[in-house]
């Protein structure tokens, strides 16, 4: 034996064991709990099952399950009856929410030649699933207005506000005409919502294979990407406006609710919008003529992209049935036994736009293992210290639906009690991707740190983090990946049902899900299926056992630790980092319009364009002003200091000899630590969509999933509204404001006496 061995018997044995590392304590554990707390969480990590989760797929997963459809119903039952099986105290709730579905659809290209789109996908003998015509929801955009029109074809290419700004360089105006887009480039829902600002009478979205079909690998069934009939469908409500049903806004859906006029419900698109297949599409976007696209245009469909307007003349026709349907939401509880109105909330969708195997049915077996491993657990007597709330939402795909109907009603409730949401929309293969609120940041690394992953054999954790610095672009980022113990949170935008927990109430979310080695093409389609997903994403449901190993442990550590184990340095550092970007961005915009009006004098847009091309003079921008973002940084640095003046209290609070605090202090201080992300909301709501409560996090008015991080100033200078930025300053700046004194009041409840 050693010496070192010798001296150290009890770390020889560790250095020699096969075993891991022992973990580091979990945050805001005081020391006498900290071994009930890894001993419970051991147990919990041992229990979610790959087998269970394959099989629960293919239950799930077995036939089309939208919506207001009779498998949707009876998959809310079998949800229903499983979490009473484990033994948690589960119910449905059910509103009454608008789902338009096809009654008539139309699409045909009437000059130069005919031809009729098909507007099917096509079964293959290779996926059994595809062939359950019957019960498969048409090919369609969920709230597009109804309508019908005739008129020229022009291709917009995303369809999003800088691909307009493109064509008018090249002459090219869509009033009056009907756009074709591709998938892409931003949210769909922003596609129609231009176009028809733009005065275009319908919108055409197509998959250009470029972006998930035979360019990026074999199409279905022989790889997994977009087959020439495949088509995505998906909502196209304004979701940046608000989200949930359309005629209910900021009330939930139940019964009785006072329902707006559908005509006035202003998440409708206001011209007809219809996806379509690439088969679909390609004689339409050949019969185009006009200037060739730009390069970044193209696609990769074997024609030459042109722009148009015509000579391609397209016929559209949509009709919808405008009908009520129930939307029922799951909702499964572990009551606390110290703190039961403190609540984790643990949520995901159950409801798909078809068969929905990855979407959304992946991340709900990683939740329903998490929720069969914790019902085990309370059946050997455990129970968590807070309140644990499992959720299986229907009508996500439509709009978030159920979840904002369910928030909406449940709001003052969830005000008082909520302590976090945890989101898994979708699971995959190869790397840990968790976004959210910041100061969430060590809950997500000390969790992740404890699962395998299972293909590396290392901790999720250190995988992510050497894929961080892996794609690292600049060297500054590299540096910073590497000095971090733990993942960057990357803020949330929308896109899943976070949204109305994060955004509309200010709860902490996050949102967990691996990725990066699945890639494929059947997003919403019906090909996206138990046989695709047992092909080519988690074929063995060991990510499944990782995602429900690391979401339980997170929500574990939120429902026992004695302080919340909340750390606003890291909420603060994102802040400081947003509020650098909003000065650059106002920096950038004023160079921009300098050097363009500059150029504009010099007449060099003029003199570089080819005369047999049509030129369209560009028209010189308003000067743009010197703004006040002072109101910013100066509420950046209170937090700051706030921040980590919170963290020495947090740190001595956890010294062996410090005292611990009484019962009713503790309280106090997690009520204001559960306060902290609504302190980052204001009841006003954000410029021109009130819904919209977070001042630091919301889905970008024209981008849709993609977030806008301090959105009230970052789109008035996005929006080139000049006059509004200084006054969105000074309120954003008052919202972090608030959010300093929130700490400092959590500060001063750990030290105080
Ligand atoms: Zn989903």
């Amino acid at each position: 034996m050693k010496l070192f061995a010798r001296l150290f018997p009890a770390l020889a044995f560790v250095a020699a064991s096969p075993a891991p590392a022992p973990s580091a304590p979990p945050r805001g554990f005081f020391t006498e709990s900290v071994a009930a707390q890894q001993k419970v969480e051991r147990e919990f990590r041992a229990l979610p099952d790959p087998a269970v989760a394959r099989d629960t797929m293919r239950r799930l997963a077995a036939a089309p399950h939208h919506l207001g459809s009779p498998e949707g119903g009876k998959n809310a039952e079998w949800i229903l009856a499983r979490f009473r099986e484990w033994g948690l105290d589960a119910h449905i709730e059910t509103f009454e929410v608008l789902f338009p579905t096809p009654k008539e659809r139309v699409v045909e290209l009437v000059e130069p030649v005919k031809f009729r789109a098909a507007l099917a996908e096509t079964t293959l003998k290779e996926d059994p699933t595809s062939g359950q015509t019957a019960q498969q929801l048409p090919t369609f955009n969920a709230y597009s207005t109804d309508g019908e029109a005739t008129a020229p074809l022009v291709y917009v290419n995303y369809g999003m506000p800088d691909d307009y700004e493109q064509l008018e360089r090249l002459g090219v105006d869509v009033k009056g005409k009907i756009v074709i887009a591709r998938y892409g480039g931003g949210w769909r829902g922003i596609k129609p919502k231009v176009a028809g600002e733009k005065g275009a009478l319908g919108c055409l979205i197509y998959s250009d294979p470029r972006d998930d079909g035979y360019f990026e690998g074999e199409v279905y069934p022989a790889g997994p990407f977009r087959p020439e009939q495949g088509v995505q469908r998906g909502s196209v409500a304004d979701m940046p406006t608000y989200s949930g049903d359309p005629l209910t806004p900021g009330i939930g859906a139940t019964h009785d609710a006072k329902r707006l006029d559908r005509k006035d419900a202003q998440t409708i698109t206001k011209i007809p919008v219809l996806p379509i297949s690439y088969a679909d599409a390609k004689p339409l976007l050949a019969a185009l003529e006009g200037p060739v696209a730009p390069e970044a245009w193209r696609g990769a469909l074997p024609i030459t992209y042109r722009v148009g307007p015509g000579p391609a003349k397209v016929h559209l026709k949509l009709v919808f049935d405008w009908k009520l349907v129930p939307a029922r939401d799951v909702v499964a509880k572990i009551e606390g036994s110290v703190w039961p109105d403190e609540w984790v909330i643990r949520g995901n969708h159950h409801d798909a736009w078809v068969n929905g195997a990855e979407d959304p049915i992946s991340g709900l077996v990683a939740l329903l293992e998490e929720a069969r491993a914790m019902g085990a657990l309370v059946e050997r007597g455990w129970r968590p210290r807070r309140t644990i709330v499992f959720c299986a939402w229907d009508g996500e795909e439509e709009g978030l639906l159920g979840s904002t109907e369910w928030v909406e009603t449940h709001a003052a409730e969830l005000t008082a009690k909520a302590v976090a949401y945890l989101n898994t929309d979708g699971n995959g293969r190869g790397f840990l991707n968790a976004n959210g609120s910041q100061a969430l940041e060590p809950v997500v690394a000390g969790s992740s740190a404890e699962v395998e992953d299972p293909e590396k054999k290392i901790s999720v954790l250190a995988r992510a983090r050497l894929k961080k610095i892996s794609d690292a672009e600049k060297p500054e980022d590299r540096q910073e990946a590497r000095e971090r113990a733990g993942l960057r949170l990357e803020a949330l935008g929308s896109g899943s049902d976070f949204t109305p927990f994060l955004q509309h109430l200010g709860i902490a979310s996050l949102n967990l899900g691996f990725g990066g080695e699945d890639n494929g093409g059947i997003y919403h389609s019906i090909y996206d299926d138990f046989t695709w997903y047992s092909r080519f994403a988690d074929t063995d449901f060991t990510y499944a056992r990782a995602l429900a190993q690391a979401g339980g442990t997170m929500t574990l550590r939120l429902a026992n630790a004695d302080i919340l184990p909340f750390d606003f340095t890291f909420a603060a550092e994102a802040i400081a980092k947003y509020v650098k970007e909003v000065s650059e961005l106002a920096d950038t915009k004023r160079k921009d319009a300098e050097e363009k009006n500059r150029r504009i004098e010099e007449n060099l847009p003029w003199a570089v364009a080819d005369p047999r091309k049509p030129f369209v003079a560009p028209k010189a921008d308003a000067p743009v002003p010197h703004f006040d973002l002072a109101p910013l940084l100066n509420a950046s640095d209170a937090l700051t200091a706030a921040a980590a003046a919170y963290s020495r209290a947090f740190d001595a609070a956890f010294q062996p000899d410090a005292a611990r605090p009484s019962a009713e202090k503790l309280a106090a201080l997690n009520a204001a630590l559960r306060g902290f992300e609504r302190s980052l909301t204001s009841e006003a709501g954000l410029p021109g969509r009130p819904w919209y409560k977070h001042f630091i996090y919301a889905p970008g008015a024209y981008t849709g999933y993609a977030v806008k991080t301090l959105p009230a100033v970052r789109e008035a200078l996005d929006q080139k509204r000049w006059g509004e930025v200084n006054a969105e300053a000074a309120q954003t700046g008052a919202v972090i404001q608030k959010a300093a004194e929130q700490v400092r009041t959590a500060t001063k409840l750990l030290t105080g006496p």
